[in-house]
């Protein structure tokens, strides 16, 4: 029999704010000692209130937007009631009925091809507390109750366990690049959920979920087992295959059952009443659209289309401000292979220079572009757009008003630069002569003289032409 795999992926997402959820505790990265981040809130003492912490609303939108997703305008919080100690609640603030965000998209490239992965929703949620054990006892550290988490859910759209693996790959990078989730360890965990069918067959088989896998490694190995006894239960019928949840033992390389599959009723779910709905106004959402950092590995696959070599996408994508700068740039209608090499030669030559890097390049997209459209336009020339972008990078200077007080942009018609040349031409009699005797190089002054009257606007390979025409004719 030919099976066919079929994986559908809950991820949960510590995300990276300083404080938690639903109090002012210090977040993931705070804690040093056990229950060093806790408060009355966190712990669940009786008549604590939650108060929502925006940051997460904006982490969390923006993950969505990331993964292509449709940000609900209006999310709120549901109570998921069960008795757990490291549950000091026993229940866990988190979203059933309207997540953040539903409907997104990412997409997955295997030695299969590249594959959609569609994302069925996020919701936002609050972590639980840590039980340590000993040989003689159990403690319980607070400290990671309430921190805020994403859970990513997925349709069950991959069909191997490389999908899987690479499109958590693409998960992190982009989190950690983008500064969603710092994912060290732990602070990425899935719950992943698979059954096998026939090659060809529509309907899906009994699926079975392993719990809280962080380690790519573990999770390959997890999908293996559990597909192979999959299969065996279907075509040697060696066990009955019930939908359960199970864990996966690293040791034994094998996932064993830990209890049936709970449905959403054992829960108990129902809206948190001490938490308002959120409500994401045009202003907010367009305010985390603007923030959203550029989605690294797509606008790879874009830029290496519109003729960037591979070593200037390293470049570039190496910083997220400067990659969002170009991004911009392009968005401005500058072509994206001119805009690449301003940033790259031009501006980062300034920097070396003034001993700086990349990253500390502050120009506004606007600016960089209005220099770009006048040079693409022949309005101004290169070395005058270097001496703004110099002024700009090493002063601070406003570019448009810098080019604006030197005069750069004087309307040059025809007969002024004409006017030009003929001045060039009677103050340089020995160059012309020279030249007139067969000194090319003799031009350069006569040119040199034309480009220092029209203070750097006008387009130098036009001057030359009309000049070496009118030397010649
Ligand atoms: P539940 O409410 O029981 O958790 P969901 O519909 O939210 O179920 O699905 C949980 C996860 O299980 C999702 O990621 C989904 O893609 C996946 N899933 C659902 N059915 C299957 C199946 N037959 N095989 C593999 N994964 C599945
Ligand atoms: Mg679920
Ligand atoms: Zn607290």
């Amino acid at each position: 029999m030919n099976f066919e795999l079929v994986i559908g992926l809950e991820t949960h997402v510590e995300l990276n704010t300083e404080s938690k959820i639903f109090c002012s505790c210090g977040g993931h990265s705070s804690p040093k000692e056990p229950n060093d981040c806790v408060c009355p809130a966190c712990c669940g003492m009786p008549g604590m209130l939650p108060v929502m912490n925006k940051r997460v609303v904006e982490l969390a939108a923006t993950a969505g937007l990331m993964l292509n997703c449709e940000i609900n305008r209006y999310t709120t919080f549901d109570k998921k009631n069960y008795y757990y100690p490291d549950l000091p609640c026993a229940y866990q603030i988190t979203q059933l009925n309207h997540p953040i965000c539903v409907n997104g998209c990412v997409k997955v490239k295997t030695s299969n091809g590249e594959r959609d992965i569609r994302i069925k929703q996020i919701h936002m949620e609050e972590d639980a507390g840590k039980l340590v054990h000993s040989s003689s006892s159990s403690f319980v550290d607070f400290n990671r109750t309430s921190v805020p988490l994403i859970e990513i859910v997925t349709q069950p759209d991959f069909r191997s366990a490389e999908e899987v693996v690479t499109y958590l790959g693409k998960l992190k990078s982009m989190f950690v690049s983008s500064g969603i989730s710092e994912c060290e360890e732990g602070a990425m965990r899935c719950d992943v959920n698979i059954s096998v069918r026939e090659e060809g067959a529509e309907e899906f088989g009994v699926r079975t979920e392993i719990k809280n896998m962080s380690s790519f490694e573990a999770i390959e190995r997890a999908i293996k087992y559990e597909a192979q006894r999959h299969m065996d239960a279907i075509e040697f019928s060696t066990e009955e295959l019930v939908q359960e949840t199970r864990r996966f033992d690293d040791v034994s390389g094998k996932t064993f059952a830990m209890r049936n599959k709970e449905t959403e009723a054992d829960y108990r779910y129902f809206p948190d009443p001490n938490l308002m709905p959120i409500v994401i106004d045009d202003e907010w959402l367009e305010q985390i659209k603007a923030n959203k950092p550029v989605a690294l590995d797509e606008k790879a696959e874009e830029y290496l289309a519109q003729g960037i070599s591979d070593k200037e996408i390293a470049m570039l994508l190496s910083e997220h401000k400067i990659a969002k700068l170009l991004d911009e740039v392009v968005a401005l209608g500058c072509n994206a292979k001119d805009a690449a090499a301003w940033i790259l030669t031009d501006c980062a030559g300034i920097l070396r220079k003034a001993g700086l890097k990349l990253k500390d390049l502050s120009i506004k997209a606007e600016s960089l572009s209005y220099l770009i459209k006048l040079v693409e336009s022949s309005k101004l020339n290169r070395g005058a757009a270097k001496k703004a972008l110099i002024a700009a990078i090493e002063n601070g200077a406003d570019i448009e008003k810098f080019v604006e007080d030197n005069g750069f942009l004087k309307e040059i018609d025809d007969s002024f630069i004409e006017a030009v040349i003929e001045k060039a031409i009677e103050s340089n009699p020995q160059a012309v002569a020279d030249y007139k005797a067969g000194k090319e190089k003799a031009l350069m002054a006569i040119f040199g003289a034309c480009m220092k009257e029209l203070k750097g606007s006008g387009d130098p390979a036009v001057i030359r032409t009309k000049l070496a025409e009118k030397l010649n004719g």
